[in-house]
């Protein structure tokens, strides 16, 4: 994971950097650093913790240079420390490296520098990276910009695994080398200078022309030029791309955190993914997306995979695809789905479900359906990412920027993509007409429905005063009730630290319900009318064994709940839209009793690079 940031310009490097490593601090927080060319000397600070304690360290003030990089680290190779910190330097002090990803043989890579007499200060796979460059650079017979060149690539063949890697040296102050194999990376072209990044949004104040690095494309960056090289020193040409998200979307705007301004953005974010995909009277359209009736009919079984927050979209989608198509769906975790051998042919089409399009095991997943013949659509919320151009196909939910590392915006425009998906399968299909129109109705409806539940949060916010110190939790549901379920539980583990657990409520006699005593609450979602009854009955049988219930529905309940969210009503399919908002509440406001840190969770970090 982790995030990686550069400057080469006019203007101090610092500054800039440091923001950007805010920015990216959502990508790992258990160290940062920044280095910085100082004359003839590349300059480190380093240490374990927050980016902006950073700026604690006496000597960050004395760094003047304008070209720098910094990293924000999500521990992998060594426990978080000082020393464990990136940036990293050679034995020389000539080359500094920052690095995202895994060197997967940077133990025989040790072996093999320490037999050249190369000592390590740090327990990290990183550290061999900039020792490898100095290697190849003090055995090399170029001369130039391409004896750096050459050594980095050198460098980089030796390397299993993946990286985003930045490197600075003090023979080339006026340049930086950057490259990326399996893990983001983006150049940012300003007047006379350039930045750097993991992502788009953390320099998007800065400029909204970007490069996007393909894996094992080499940048050679200087103030006013960057050249692109592939592995083999032939120089490729690549397009700018225009950005034209808003600055102001990676800000929080008022918001005392992104996780509480992205759950209020969904109104927002859910227009903008059905856009103009989905209307009234006509058919659905995606651009990019053309199936013939012919391929659709010749599918057999449709995989939705990915992980976390992204497989549970999965979970809902599966209804509405079985529902509208009468297709076979199968969801899987990508870390699952990728070891199993699973039984792919090209009539199977898989889904691949990832926010920052950069999640490593669902990119390793979509590699392999394809390798078994599978079309792949990959449905991303950042354009340019790195499944994207992987995929035959990709579809963009428009949710904006997600920062916080808790999912909640892309969760709901996932889930609405995929109906919408749904809709154009079985209308291309022409099946089940008769439910389409009423779904789209509903699905036109969700931004304002979403807006009437985010006007009503004060109940939520006394349930959770009320319940923040618990240790265990229960939620149960039925259907699509017991997929939106799993989904209130997994927020609430990620920030609030409580033990939780989903259970389908039919489930419960057949063994959690032992668990059940005095004072313990269960979280239910009642919006299927059909098993209205029998989830009531679960309920009950919770309640008599000294339950506290927390009810979300939209249903006109009699009974004694001790609270009860009423949101709108909607088709089932897909009422997860509208009944993951209160559980996503919920959880953001026992985080907040807790004190916690809401956007950064422990341990936690939003874009998954690592397998
Ligand atoms: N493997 C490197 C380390 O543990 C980089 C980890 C990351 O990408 O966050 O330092």
């Amino acid at each position: 994971m982790c995030g990686i940031v550069g400057y080469i310009g006019e203007k101090k490097a610092k500054p800039i950097l440091i923001n950007g490593l805010l920015r990216l601090e959502y990508r790992g927080y258990d160290s940062a650093g920044i280095a910085t060319i100082e004359g003839k000397e590349i300059k480190v600070i380093k240490n374990k913790g927050r980016v902006s304690e950073l700026n604690n360290i006496n000597d960050i003030n004395n760094l003047n240079g304008t070209i720098g990089i910094g990293h924000t680290r999500w521990a992998t190779h060594g426990k978080p420390s000082s020393i464990n910190s990136h940036p990293h330097m050679d034995n020389s002090n000539n080359f500094s490296v920052v690095h995202n990803g895994i060197i997967e043989n940077y133990a025989d890579l040790k072996e093999f520098l320490k037999s050249h007499k190369y000592t390590f200060l740090s327990e990290t796979d990183t550290e061999v990276i900039p020792n490898l460059i100095h290697f190849y650079y003090s055995t090399s017979t170029e001369s130039g910009q391409t004896k750096f060149l050459k050594a980095v690539i050198d460098a980089c063949k030796m390397l299993k695994g993946s990286y985003a890697i930045e490197v600075l040296s003090t023979y080339y102050p006026d340049n930086m080398i950057v490259v990326r194999k399996d893990s983001p990376l983006v150049i940012g072209k300003g007047k006379s200078e350039n930045y750097i990044s993991s992502d788009i949004p953390a320099i998007l104040s800065f400029t909204k022309d970007f490069y996007l690095l393909n894996d094992l494309e080499f940048a050679f960056i200087s103030r006013e030029n960057i050249s692109f090289y592939d592995e083999n020193l032939n120089k490729i040409t690549k397009e700018i791309k225009n950005i034209t998200w808003n600055a102001g979307d990676v800000e929080k705007n008022g918001y005392p955190d992104f996780m509480l301004k992205e759950i209020n953005e969904q109104p927002k974010s859910i227009r903008e993914t059905i856009g103009s995909r989905l209307t009234l009277n006509s058919k659905v359209t995606i651009t990019d997306l053309n199936l013939s009736k012919k391929y659709l009919e010749s599918i057999n079984r449709i995989f939705i995979v990915g992980c976390g927050t992204a497989m549970h979209t999965g979970i809902t989608a599966k209804a509405i695809f079985e529902n509208l198509c009468e297709i076979p769906v199968e969801v899987e975790v990508a870390s699952e789905f990728r070891y199993k051998n699973p039984i792919i042919n090209k009539s199977t089409l898989c889904l691949f479900v990832t926010q920052s399009g950069e999640t490593a095991d669902t990119i390793a997943a979509l590699k392999l359906a394809k390798s078994k013949g599978a079309k792949t659509i990959a449905i991303s919320n950042v354009i340019g990412s790195s499944i994207t151009r992987e995929a035959d196909h990709t579809i963009y939910t428009h949710a904006g920027p997600e920062i916080a590392v808790a999912s909640t915006k892309a969760y709901t425009s996932q889930i609405t993509l995929l109906a919408i998906l749904a809709i154009y399968f079985a209308e291309i299909l022409e099946k089940n007409s008769n439910k389409i129109n009423e779904l789209k109705k509903d699905i036109l409806l969700l931004p304002i429905n979403v807006e009437k539940i985010l006007k009503n949060t004060d109940k939520i916010k006394e349930f959770a005063k009320k319940i923040y110190k618990e240790k265990d939790v229960f939620f149960i549901g039925r259907g699509v009730d017991y997929s939106v379920s799993m989904e209130g539980s997994l927020k609430l583990k990620e920030i609030s630290y409580i033990h939780s657990e989903a259970y389908p409520s039919g489930e419960l006699k057949h063994g959690p319900i032992a668990l059940i005593e005095n004072g313990v609450t269960v979280i239910s979602v009642l919006t299927n009318k059909l098993l209205l009854e029998k989830s009531i009955s679960n309920l009950q049988e919770v309640i008599t064994r000294g339950a506290k219930t927390f009810i979300v529905t939209n249903q006109k309940l009699t009974n004694d709940f001790d609270e009860v969210i009423q949101i709108p009503e909607t088709n089932t399919l897909i009422s997860p839209i509208l009944s993951v908002v209160p559980l996503q509440l919920l959880a953001y406001y026992i985080s907040k009793e807790k004190g916690l840190d809401v956007d950064k969770p422990r341990n936690l970090a939003k874009s998954v690079t690592v397998e």
